[in-house]
């Protein structure tokens, strides 16, 4: 964990790796342990407001807005955000966000599936509302590890009472691999979420 402490990709190094197709940690299938642990998320619920942080392409998105949630998803890479309409066949419109300068949505036609280009940390409650779910992969795992606090602090604030997070985390030794994805341990989760 030490040897991870201090490493920084500046957003610049990320959109990097979506330009040059070194986006390795994309999926063409749906994740299997959201699968798995889909019953979890929903818990017996309908209609849910599902976000998903760092998002990229990740097609699990088409698979949630087709069983009638919600989608919410945040990337700063325009690309990756283009990218999934295109892969997905799904007509888009594009409109600037009040109160993020530079900041883009880019929602569905068919209004369900709401992507926001922009950091993380330019959201807020006030923006995009409150989620009934979240799908955490590749995202508390791809922070800075010196933003984590401020990343969880933040997924805190939009969740509602009773809405569930799925995070998908790692296990490797971190003296051999630096990261992304960065190793949280159990204990620095517990920690994190209280
Ligand atoms: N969740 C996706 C992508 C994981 S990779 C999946 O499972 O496939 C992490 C993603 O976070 C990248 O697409 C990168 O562009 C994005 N990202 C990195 N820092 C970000 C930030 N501060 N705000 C929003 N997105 C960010």
């Amino acid at each position: 964990i030490g040897a991870q402490k201090d490493r920084v990709l500046t957003v610049e190094e990320w959109l990097q790796k979506w330009e040059t197709g070194a986006a390795a940690f994309h999926k063409e299938q749906g994740h299997p342990l959201l699968q798995k642990y889909l019953d979890v998320l929903l818990n017996g619920r309908s209609g849910l407001r599902i976000f998903f942080p760092l998002c990229g392409k990740a097609v699990d998105m088409k698979r949630l807005a087709d069983m009638g949630h919600s989608i919410i998803g945040v990337d700063v890479s325009e690309q990756a955000l283009k990218e999934f309409f295109a892969d997905q066949s799904l007509p888009y419109c594009e409109e600037p966000v009040p109160g993020i300068s530079g900041a883009k949505k880019l929602q569905s036609t068919s209004g369900n599936i709401c992507l926001y280009c922009c950091s993380i940390y330019d959201l807020s409650s006030a923006i995009v509302g409150k989620f009934d779910g979240v799908w955490d992969r590749g995202a508390l795992v791809a922070v800075n590890p010196c933003d984590r606090q401020r990343y969880v602090s933040l997924m805190i604030s939009l969740m509602e009472k009773n809405s569930s997070y799925l995070l998908v985390t790692v296990l490797y030794d971190p003296n051999k691999h630096k990261g992304p994805p960065f190793y949280v341990p159990e204990s620095e989760v517990k920690s994190l979420f209280g």
